[in-house]
């Protein structure tokens, strides 16, 4: 009974991470600029994605900049027909080497870089203490957002990317915080709601479409 319970709030706390963390900060603020977001939510986003184990955000968004340039190609990092189809559903492919201009701006930012340099010590920190605290809130609060993410992401990329140039698949909406309609992405990636089942960006432009960070007078 503890164990599903652990698991029904896990799912519910990965659609959480996945909406706000994953989808409007790492993907459509950080690497596509579609809008601005106050720095209070660039750092809940971050600890959610840490949680997640998204690893590097750095390493994320310019390897996902990187697919957007070379969509579908040789040099399209993920790309299954390249990649290998299980590779690319479990994550497990690797870039030698990425171009830095998809990570110049990145490093300016110190939340990113901080982020960059210590995930791996957060991740242990977050899993040791969670453990601690009960092996059944370790599952709901980290183990499941960590499984979400690696689904999420695979069929994103493998699915959401059976048609060169990339696929709308309505399912992969439940996975992946409304994103599913990929090919509308790819299309214009300026586009915040991607679809009227797009609740990642319905809630994208309720929250920030019209944000503008306060000027610092000196
Ligand atoms: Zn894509
Ligand atoms: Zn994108």
């Amino acid at each position: 009974m503890e164990l599903t319970i652990a698991i029904l709030l896990g799912i519910v706390w990965s659609q959480i991470i996945s909406h706000l963390g994953a989808s409007i900060l790492l993907h459509r603020h950080y690497c596509h600029k579609q809008f601005k977001v106050p720095g209070w939510f660039e750092v809940m986003g971050l600890s959610m994605l840490m949680i997640a184990c998204i690893r590097t955000p750095i390493g994320w968004i310019a390897s996902h900049r990187m697919h957007h340039t070379h969509s579908d190609g040789p040099e399209d990092p993920h790309s299954s027909k390249y990649v290998g189809f299980w590779k690319v559903l479990f994550t497990t492919w690797d870039i030698k080497k990425i171009p830095t201009k998809y990570a110049k701006d990145l490093f300016k930012n110190p939340k990113l870089v901080f982020c960059h340099r210590h995930w791996l010590k957060i991740l242990i920190a977050v899993w040791v203490i969670s453990f601690l605290i009960s092996p059944y809130f370790f599952i709901g609060f980290a183990l499941v957002p960590f499984i979400f993410a690696k689904i999420g992401f695979g069929l994103l990329n493998t699915i959401g990317h059976r048609t060169p140039g990339g696929a709308n698949v309505a399912w992969l909406n439940l996975f992946i915080a409304g994103e599913g309609y990929h090919k509308n992405h790819h299309e214009n990636f300026k586009r915040i709601r991607l679809h009227k089942f797009d609740t990642g960006g319905w809630l994208a432009e309720r929250l920030f479409k019209d944000y503008e960070p306060k000027r610092k007078t000196t």
